[in-house]
């Protein structure tokens, strides 16, 4: 794992350890060993440390995560490159991260390759450095500097990292070279910066600063334990000596490892991963080349789907029914490209550049060029019956053919061509130049090969797709759709649209279900029940009366002149306390423990059947679709992760129960559910399906 090579008095120690030289106990033994050596060896003078591969250390093994530590810790490594007598510099290509970095800063110097990334990513796993990222950065480039780094998790460039002052040099030429001569010049100099030396600063001017930012970042999240912990050991800085404040920094860090919190953040992250994993498929299923895209429908979803590709360098044709539709469409994306250049976001050029990209025509022939088309056309199974006809006379043999649809069969749709091994659903959300969600929504005669390359495209446009199969709205919708009718009962039985929205928020949404609706419209769930049957009486009797949400200014809230936030309408109450009388419902109090229970069990229930339906490959996948396209708190880890958290023996009891209070029999667990309650198991280990 690690390769020795001396040369005019210095031992270059080359970590390895594919893919991304992650710091495993193996490696760790390596390379302590390979260090006490070279530092012994009255031959050397110094010592540089290399890496083999894209980059030189990607972090910490996070299999090992949970385990006890194996010895030798990380921190006992930079101990010792801390007692050295003599030089440790470090060549680092392609990225530092996490231990990775802290290695690094350990070191008496760093020498990075252009456009290295160098970043303290811990927090995005719900963690914080544990190996004195909290006490070197610091003392190298500020406490108010590096928290900031280390709060949000980027990365910087090597040349940002230079700028900052913990990269001694960017070298564009042999990185080893450089870093040997460094070495050398640290030996004959006898100098041997640390920066665990450098206390200078460590002022009470830079203690404010830090002290507001930390501030902010705790006011922003103030449930958010690892954020906590990373002010604590930051402060630890002022406060201790450094080895203490080591020590309290890793006390933290191994605190954090058994936080619900941070475990719940750890599987989201994993999960997210994990869902790139698709069964059926590997890395030698053939791919099709796209280059050339159409969009159909110049709408809210067809606009913003022709900026993703135009963003990607892919050139697309948005094609409408009538020219009006096509230039107030087209029109819609310049402005928002033009809003982009001027915040700043993207320079006047790249805006043209992308605009550039995007053409438009009337009328299906003209995807006849395109390698992908994506109809995002009215949700009318008619309109996409009649597309999809149309394109398959159209469309270049191999073209993949992709629907937008929101909750139609896409197996019906596939069927009107004489090609459904070409067609699937790519299920973007809005705004869609903007969320990363993509559900790929593979029908039952997609070919694997259209698949792969539909979650490559994804990809390629910075989205995250994830493979779902084909159900009445596939794993986001169908979940979502068991919330809302949970909410209407909720309401039915006692609760007030504004406690159920309040619950929702306290459990960590951004918007509660009826805020949600009076946003997107209540004009669309009433349509669609209408289209699909299905009654919401209290929803349906406001879009009667024509309160359509924000756009009208009441649906379940009012919003005099505009008002972002609705206020409580008497009228609404009183026409709630009135259907609720109709249904002979004796209404009662709801506590907001007992408002997301009966909102939220029903969805865990609804993801045991898509389990059990083989609709999503496993529960992460659901949790990574509710986490990115409806704001589940990613620190509750998504609806599975929370289930097993609550305990799915308690979830069960509890849709028993309120299957035999509302006499809805499909409140039952499903029995996934309720096998796992009895056997005492969990989502969580469940594997991926074959
Ligand atoms: P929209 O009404 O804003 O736009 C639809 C556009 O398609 C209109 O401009 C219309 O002129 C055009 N159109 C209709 N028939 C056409 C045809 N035969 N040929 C070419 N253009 C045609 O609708 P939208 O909100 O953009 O939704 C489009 C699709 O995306 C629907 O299937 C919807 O369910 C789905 N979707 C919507 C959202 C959302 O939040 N709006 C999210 C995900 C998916």
């Amino acid at each position: 794992m690690i390769q020795r090579d001396d040369h005019g008095g210095i031992a270059v120690l080359t970590l390895s350890n594919p893919p991304v030289n992650a710091l495993g106990g193996a490696l760790r033994a390596a390379l302590d060993a390979a260090l006490a050596e070279a530092l012994a060896d009255g031959s050397v003078r110094g010592v540089v440390l290399a890496a083999a591969g894209k980059l030189f250390v990607g972090g910490a093994d996070i299999t090992e995560f949970g385990e006890p530590p194996r010895s030798p810790i990380l921190p006992d490594i930079l101990a010792r490159i801390d007692a050295a007598a003599k030089p440790v510099v470090a060549a680092v290509n392609g990225a530092a991260l996490g231990g990775g970095l802290e290695l690094a800063l350990a070191c008496h110097a760093r020498i990075a390759a252009p456009g290295a990334k160098l970043g303290l990513p811990e927090i995005k796993l719900g963690l914080i450095p544990g190996a004195g990222g909290t006490q070197r950065l610091p003392r190298m480039i500020g406490p108010e500097a590096a928290f900031a780094m280390a709060l949000t998790g980027e990365p910087v460039s090597a040349e940002k990292a230079a700028a900052l002052g913990f990269v001694d040099a960017v070298e564009a030429g042999d990185l080893v070279d450089a870093a040997r001569s460094h070495a050398l010049s640290l030996a004959d100099s006898g100098n041997l910066p640390r920066a665990r030396d450098r206390d200078d600063r460590l002022t009470p001017e830079t203690r404010d600063a830090f002290e507001a930012r930390a501030a902010e970042a705790l006011a922003r999240d103030p449930g958010a334990t690892n954020v906590a912990a990373l002010v604590r050991a930051v402060r630890g800085a002022f406060d201790l000596p450094f080895e203490a404040a080591c020590e309290a920094e890793r006390a933290e860090f191994q605190a954090l490892i058994d936080d619900p919190r941070s475990r719940a953040l750890r599987h989201a992250f994993f999960a997210e991963r994990e869902a790139a994993r698709v069964p059926g498929l590997t890395k030698d299923t053939p791919r099709r080349t796209i280059r050339q895209a159409a969009v159909i429908g110049a709408g809210t979803m067809g606009g913003g789907i022709a900026m993703c590709f135009a963003n990607a360098g892919i050139p697309v044709t948005v094609i409408e029914t009538e020219q009006g539709n096509l230039d107030r469409g087209l029109e819609r994306v310049r402005g928002l490209y033009a809003g982009s250049a001027k915040r700043g976001s993207i320079t006047e050029a790249e805006r043209d550049a992308r605009i550039g990209r995007i053409s438009g025509a009337v009328g299906l022939a003209h995807a006849a060029q395109a390698d992908i088309v994506i109809e995002a056309a009215f949700e009318e199974m008619g309109v996409k019956r009649a597309i999809f006809t149309e394109l398959d006379r159209v469309a270049g043999p191999g073209a993949i053919l992709a629907t937008n649809t929101s909750y139609l069969d896409v197996n019906a749709i596939a069927a009107v061509t004489g090609r459904p091994q070409d067609v699937l659903g790519m299920h973007f959300f809005s705004p869609a130049n903007v969320m990363r969600l993509v559900e790929v929504v593979r029908a039952d005669k997609t070919a694997p090969e259209v698949l792969a390359t539909a979650l490559d495209l994804a990809r390629r446009l910075n989205k995250l797709p994830v493979a779902v199969g084909v159900c009445f709205g596939f794993v986001g919708n169908r979940i979502l759709e068991k919330r809302s009718r949970a909410a209407e009962r909720l309401l039915l039985e006692g609760a007030l649209p504004h406690e159920i929205d309040a619950a929702v928020n306290a459990f960590g949404f951004r918007m509660g279900p009826f805020a949600m609706s009076d946003l997107a419209g209540l004009d669309i769930g009433w349509r669609s029940r209408k289209d699909f049957g299905g009654r919401a009486p209290v929803a349906d009797s406001l879009a009667e009366m024509g309160r359509f949400g924000q756009k009208t200014g009441r649906g379940f809230y009012l919003y005099p002149e505009g008002a972002r936030a609705g206020t409580r309408d008497p009228e609404v109450e009183a026409l709630i306390e009135r259907v609720s009388a109709e249904h002979g419902i004796a209404r009662r109090p709801f506590a907001p423990d007992e408002i997301v229970a009966r909102l939220m069990y029903p969805m865990v229930n609804e993801g045991a059947r898509i389990l059990e339906e083989g609709i999503a490959a496993r529960p992460g996948d659901i949790d990574t679709i509710w986490i990115n396209g409806y704001n589940w708190p990613s620190w509750r880890g998504g609806p599975m992760h929370w289930a097993d958290a609550v305990g799915l023996d308690r979830i069960a009891a509890d849709l028993t129960r309120f299957a035999a209070e509302t006499g809805d029999a499909s409140q039952e667990p499903a029995p996934l559910l309720a096998r796992l309650a009895a056997e005492g198991g969990r989502f969580g280990a469940m594997g991926a399906r074959a």
